[in-house]
């Protein structure tokens, strides 16, 4: 038996090349206010490693990733779900969103001049326009979530048809939550 190492890597655009945004951290969520007083970027040693690929994927691409949200303590989800329970979006505290286990990252593409890429609906957008390959959007839109989708899948992560933004690798289910003890994880409103 191997201790499980629930290590949560610090994920910052000075070490990884990665623009970050939590918007968790900001008033600028579903919510309306802060969840995050602190904006720290954390993912799961397997997930970072990840996504260091991606990041060098889309640099030869002429692309960059910006990050709106990693790791989140059990706590904030259950946040979120007493906000919107809706488990199409927002997944069951009592199941756990595989953010809180460190492997799931919620991002979109910016440009050389760090323009976001249109995905045709902004993160977080709760609709069926916020679904991969949602019928009647703009072939431009769908084009940029495909980029997203390629670079993400070939740096080993999967989607979730629900949501353009968000990635996780597979398996994740499988492993522990980690809760808010973890030295560096984004302490709560
Ligand atoms: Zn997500």
């Amino acid at each position: 038996m191997t201790e499980p190492t629930h290590r949560l890597i610090p994920i910052t655009p000075d070490t990884h090349g990665v623009d970050i945004d939590l918007v968790y951290a900001t008033d600028r969520n579903l919510t309306g206010k802060p969840i995050y007083r602190t904006a720290h970027c954390l993912l799961l040693e397997p997930a970072e490693t990840a996504l260091r690929r991606a990041v060098a994927i889309a640099r030869g691409a002429g692309l960059a990733l910006h990050l709106f949200d990693a790791y989140r303590p059990p706590r904030a989800q259950q946040m979120l779900w007493d906000f919107l329970p809706d488990p199409t979006y927002i997944a069951d505290p009592k199941l756990g969103s595989n953010h809180s286990r460190g492997t799931a990252i919620d991002l979109t593409l910016i440009d050389a001049n760090g323009a976001a890429l249109d995905m045709g609906t902004g993160f977080d957008d709760m609709t069926t326009a916020s679904a991969h390959f949602a019928a009647g959007l703009p072939p431009a839109v769908q084009r940029n979530r495909l980029l997203l989708l390629g670079i993400m899948q070939a740096a080993g992560f999967a989607h979730i048809p629900s949501e353009w933004w968000h990635y996780e690798l597979p398996g994740s289910r499988a492993l522990p939550l980690i809760d808010d003890g973890t030295a560096g994880a984004p302490t709560l409103m």
